[in-house]
């Protein structure tokens, strides 16, 4: 089966799962959003909801943020680990926000990935999610899955999987399908326990085949 084949056939199959996937971090605001996501950083979106709320309802505003006392903020990310940095980088982002970028949060990649622990990834997520400009940002699930359906090298980094798949996806679904690869990692092709049985393409994967 060609390359074609087999993308086509992994798109309709998350249309068929996931046809109304989307960013499930929790956020009222574009700066909640860019704190949220750099938050994500190895944990789950659903520990992040859980802290978020208490947060945003105890510095409801940027200007609160930035007078908000360190040591408070580590203490309401404790849950989520690594709270120590994310405090830091949460302190950062909320300075530039309001120093550099006038309590706007920008839509261009380079002056968003200026912000303290936002990298390409991040970058691409809050471009897509705030201005739907498009972006196919790859997590450790798109990684694990690209890689098990034989779209990405064994060794290859997200930025890899990332290029390859903008190629291979018609940039019109690039951030439908971030969000339902993402889905799909999330509750199907699950990193410990997919549900391999079940899977309408699992002639496609390398892990239901080894
Ligand atoms: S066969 Fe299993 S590991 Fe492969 S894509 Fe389907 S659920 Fe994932």
């Amino acid at each position: 089966m060609t390359m074609t084949t087999n993308i086509n056939r992994l798109l309709s199959y998350l249309d068929e799962l996931f046809p109304t996937a989307k960013c499930e971090l929790f956020y009222n605001r574009d700066y909640e959003l860019v704190i949220a996501v750099m938050l994500s950083a190895q944990t789950t979106d659903k520990s992040v909801n859980a802290v978020t709320p208490i947060l945003f309802e105890k510095y409801p505003s940027l200007d609160d943020l930035n007078k908000a006392p360190l040591e408070d903020i580590e203490e309401i990310l404790k849950p989520i680990g690594l709270y120590k940095n994310k405090a830091k980088n949460l302190k950062g982002i909320v300075k530039d926000l309001i120093e550099k970028f006038n309590y706007i949060v920008p839509s261009d990649k380079e002056q968003l990935m200026t912000l303290p622990g936002v990298g390409n990834k991040t970058a691409g997520v809050i471009r897509a999610e705030i201005f739907q400009i498009p972006d196919l940002p790859v997590d450790t699930h798109i990684l694990r899955i690209s890689k098990r359906l034989k779209l990405a090298k064994k060794d290859d980094e997200p930025i890899d999987v990332e290029r390859k798949l903008k190629k291979i996806i018609p940039e019109e679904r690039w951030i439908k399908s971030h969000h339902q690869l993402i889905h799909f990692g999330r509750y199907f092709c699950t990193a410990r326990s997919p549900q391999c049985e079940n899977c309408k393409i699992r002639d496609m994967c390398i892990n239901y085949l080894k």
